[in-house]
């Protein structure tokens, strides 16, 4: 089944696709991941993502929507997450226009909920590997020996959007543009609500009875 992952920034979404990945074999399609890949690469498109996600903002549609064709296309007929995408009502009506044309189907929209009040804990304290994406937490799951615990980098650092004034206009736009589609896949019988509190593993559980 393909599914559709969704909450706020910081809710987990990263976290529990990487399980996905790693447990269950499906492909993982983060827009932000593939933005973030083309920053790293100082692509045209990676240019002009840069100057919206540093502000916390998102990337126009158009351009996003269209990163996101190629990358059902490249993908073949895997099972696939779609993580960051859809972020809003408009992008979601585009991604029903593209599943049709690869003949593909989301199964469930699964809504990762946590409070706001631990989402800036989370933000503020998250760190990532440079080399390898792993995800950590200066508290709750440090890098042993300040080195990633999956290759070995030392190089492990704070995402400029999950600075303090990034956060804010983060928390505004997705409570604003990504929180309306809760209806939208209400609406359409596909939305399961999640607790995303608490541990990652626990957090799985939930995530995997929800698949079955
Ligand atoms: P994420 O890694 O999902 O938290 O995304 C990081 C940033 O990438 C967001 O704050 C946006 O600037 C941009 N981004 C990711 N996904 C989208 C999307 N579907 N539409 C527009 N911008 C996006």
């Amino acid at each position: 089944m393909n599914i559709l992952l969704f909450g706020a920034p910081g809710a987990g979404k990263g976290t529990q696709s990487a399980l996905l990945v790693e447990r269950l074999k499906m492909h993982h399609i983060s827009t932000g991941d593939l933005f973030r890949r083309a920053i790293k690469g100082q692509t045209e498109l990676g240019m002009l993502a840069k100057s919206y996600m540093d502000k916390g903002q998102l990337v126009p549609d158009s351009v996003t929507i269209d990163m996101v064709r190629e990358e059902l296309k490249r993908i073949g007929d895997k099972d696939f997450i779609l993580d960051g995408f859809p972020r809003n009502v408009a992008q979601a009506e585009a991604l029903d226009v593209l599943l049709k044309e690869v003949n593909r189907d989301i199964g469930k929209a699964l809504f990762l909920h946590v409070p706001m009040s631990d989402l800036v804990e989370r933000l503020s304290g998250r760190r990532l590997c440079r080399a390898c994406g792993a995800v950590y937490h200066v508290t709750a799951k440090p890098p042993t020996g300040g080195k990633c615990d999956n290759c070995g980098s030392a190089d492990i650092y704070q995402r400029d959007d999950d600075k303090p004034e990034a956060i804010t206009t983060r928390l505004q736009v997705y409570e604003n543009s990504t929180a309306p589609l809760k209806e939208y896949y209400s609406n359409k019988k596909k939305l399961v609500e999640l607790d995303g509190r608490g541990k990652e593993e626990g957090v799985f559980d939930r995530v995997k009875a929800a698949l079955s």
